[in-house]
């Protein structure tokens, strides 16, 4: 099977979103994705990241961790905080589900990362932190 990996850490700020982005983008490339393809792994780890920002360290100081690999043709992609951690993942992840209502939050964030990718698993424990993976696959064309 072939194999290519990535990982890249950085202070938990919202300046760092885009960054992160664009370079889970551009270590995709390699599987020759379409823009649609292209920009759903932008938004779904744009949501993971701004989560792990905004919820996990809420708004404080932290590390987010960015893992992503490439195997065949699946890109699997890990974003890691070590922040509060979720206590109802089921809860979590319903669609319009938000704890910050008041901060202009919609509830959409984990619905995106399941809508644009093939998978998404959350794994999370109270004041350990959270850890989102999310795959998909970019068939050859
Ligand atoms: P939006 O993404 O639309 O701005 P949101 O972030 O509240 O709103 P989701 O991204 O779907 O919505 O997340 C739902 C809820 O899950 C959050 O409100 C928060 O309580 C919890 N959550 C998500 N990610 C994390 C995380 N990394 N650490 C702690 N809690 C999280
Ligand atoms: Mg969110």
């Amino acid at each position: 099977m072939y194999k290519n990996k990535m990982h890249l850490e950085f202070d938990s700020k919202s300046e760092n979103e885009r960054f992160a982005r664009v370079t889970a983008a551009a270590f995709a490339t390699q599987l020759n994705p379409i823009m649609e393809e292209i920009s759903d792994i932008k938004t779904a780890v744009s949501e993971a990241v701004t989560n792990a920002v905004v919820h996990g360290y809420d708004g404080g100081e932290g590390t987010v961790y960015l893992d992503a690999e490439i195997e065949d043709r699946t890109i699997i992609i890990v974003v890691k905080d070590t922040g509060v951690g979720i206590e109802d993942i089921n809860k979590a992840m319903e669609p319009l589900y938000t704890t910050k209502p008041d901060e202009e939050r919609a509830g959409m964030g984990f619905m995106f990362m399941e809508a644009f990718m093939d998978d998404l698993e959350v794994q999370s424990e109270l004041g350990k932190g959270t850890t989102v993976i999310m795959k998909k696959t970019i068939i050859e064309r």
